[in-house]
């Protein structure tokens, strides 16, 4: 697939060691919990399993740091079954990790590296789509007391927050709740997530924040015309605001056909030659893609990215930067 040298294959595996790794975005936490319609047993956090793409063992073998884990609903209705969900997303993220020495949950950054320095992984929670808040804004503190620190307002459908991409209205503005919403995130320290965001009320959110946001999972619509990527403005917009966004492993977001782990970096050097490399990090969406990148085949890969990024001659700080430090910008600026 890609050939290194010995000394770019020790380089990049020096640096993958040395980073805080940052993946801003995986869908494990469902296949933790036990679907009535399934004939296989849940998977659990410290087992390996031959199935999906993430768990302790695959997670440490692929180097990542910080893992966040969201609580995805996905009901297009607003229904106490969604909240009802997430709480179950809560509990099972937090006895799955309780149960496993090498991982422990966080919501500071100073957490995540006395982690590193204590050669263990870390597990952030966050949700994606604001569903299971009921339109109730007291629910947003609820699960901030749960330990959710990153939300997205609206998966592809619409909530009482804002719009998701298949929901869009032209020129639609964000509800004033969800106005309000973000308001009450700043307060509180949460990070903002653009990725499914309309359009329009991504425009919005950009007028409305002055400090960062990220999209967790979201790539370049340059390289690959998809709706879930962003276009280059929305990318400068998002630098303009100190933010960053996750590289997505859904090969439909990566490149038209016969995606690979070069091809995701390309979208990395898109966004490198658009706005600086200090923009750009990992949001995998693991475990929530059937297919995935050759060279991506779960998150034990990981360090794949790695070597492309050597291969291509990024510099040792740039590497690091892209892994997780980026991230780490975001939420030593936005968690306490
Ligand atoms: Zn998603």
């Amino acid at each position: 697939m890609f050939e290194l040298t010995k000394a770019q294959e020790e380089r990049a595996m020096r640096l993958h060691n040395e980073a805080i790794v940052v993946d801003t975005h995986c869908d494990t936490l469902g296949h933790f919990l036990r679907q009535s319609w399934e004939r296989r047993p849940p998977r659990k956090l410290g087992e390996r399993s031959d199935q999906g793409h993430i768990d302790l063992p695959r997670l440490v073998e692929g180097g990542v740091t910080c893992q966040t884990f969201a609580m995805y609903t996905g009901n297009k209705a607003i229904v106490p079954e969604a909240t009802l969900r997430a709480l179950k997303m809560v509990d099972v993220f937090y006895s799955e990790i309780q149960a496993n020495e090498g991982i422990v949950s966080v919501t500071t950054p100073s957490e995540i590296v006395a982690a590193k320095e204590e050669g263990k992984a870390t597990g952030l929670l966050s949700m994606e789509g604001a569903e299971p808040l009921m339109g109730d804004i007291d629910l947003l503190r609820v699960f901030y007391k749960l330990g959710v620190r990153m939300l997205s307002f609206a998966w592809n459908y619409r909530t009482p927050f804002a719009d998701g991409l298949n929901a869009k209205r032209a020129e639609s503005k964000l509800p004033d709740l969800g106005v309000q919403a973000l308001e009450e995130m700043g307060r509180f320290g949460m990070v903002f997530d653009v990725s499914h965001l309309s359009d329009s009320n991504f425009w919005d959110v950009t007028d409305l924040m002055k400090g960062p946001f990220i999209a967790s999972h979201s790539n370049c619509r340059d390289v690959c015309d998809h709706p879930r990527n962003l276009t280059n403005d929305m990318i400068r917009a998002l630098a303009d605001h100190m933010g960053v966004m996750g590289m997505n492993f859904a090969p439909a977001f990566v490149a038209k056909e016969n995606a690979t782990v070069e091809n995701v970096v390309d979208h990395i050097d898109h966004i490198v030659d658009l706005v600086g490399p200090d923009y750009v990090g990992l949001g995998s969406d693991f475990d929530g893609i059937g297919q995935t990148p050759v060279g991506l085949e779960d998150v034990s890969k990981m360090p794949n990215i790695t070597r492309v990024l050597v291969k291509r001659e990024y510099s040792d700080d740039d590497i690091l930067n892209i892994l997780g430090r980026n991230h780490m910008r975001v939420f030593k600026e936005v968690l306490r």
